[in-house]
């Protein structure tokens, strides 16, 4: 395991129940009734900015990820995330490689590369995200990757909540998969039962 000569923390080992631990003293586990960012509907939040918003925890879990990548594939040329979700996790597992951390956003609708930042054909990226619900943000910054000509060689989310199911093509990996039901808004029981969803961080 190569370590950044910048990385504060050794890229160990985090396991599922060390992640979760962390997630429930922060208060990022959230019940009730919620329409995610893929427009589904569920009844478990995760709020990954709450577990981030301690640097220590980013660093930690940041380290643990690019340790878990670095399995998958070798050091990457940079790491890209989906704004705004995955900036900070961009950042710490970049920072445990001691590479780029870039982050793609949206401009009229698309996921796109902005302020300036470049890939070059033949990068080989790392694409990481906080949570993956779908793989739909993950999916969407594989293609702002492949569109510059550069080459996605593994995937990485804090959390998987689609219980391990989403296929991305290449290799991926979580730090803590959940098994969380999330819904099409018309096949939502929450909703059927009278009460309303919304959109975390909204209130
Ligand atoms: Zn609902």
């Amino acid at each position: 395991m190569e370590l950044s000569p910048f990385s504060a923390f050794p890229l160990d080992r985090m396991n599922q129940e060390e992640v979760l631990e962390l997630f429930i003293k922060t208060g990022a586990l959230l019940e009730g009734h919620f329409r995610l960012t893929s427009g589904l509907h569920s009844a478990r939040y995760l709020q990954c900015a709450l577990v981030l918003q301690y640097p220590e925890n980013a660093a930690a879990l940041g380290g643990a990820l690019a340790a878990r990548m670095r399995e998958l594939a070798s050091v990457p040329a940079l790491v890209i995330a989906p704004a705004l979700g995955g900036i900070l996790v961009a950042h710490e597992v970049a920072r445990a490689l001691g590479v780029r951390s870039l982050f793609a956003e949206r401009q009229d609708g698309v996921l796109t590369l902005r302020r300036g930042f470049t890939i070059q054909p033949g990068d080989r990226c790392f694409v990481v995200e906080d949570v993956l619900t779908t793989g739909g943000s993950t999916r969407e910054t594989m293609e702002v990757v492949t569109r510059a000509g550069g080459v996605v060689t593994a995937a990485g989310s804090i959390i998987d909540r689609s219980g391990a199911r989403t296929d991305l093509g290449v290799p991926r990996v979580a730090l803590a998969v959940l098994d969380v039901p999330a819904y099409p808004p018309d096949e939502c029981p929450l909703c059927r039962a009278g009460s309303q969803a919304y959109k975390p961080g909204s209130r």
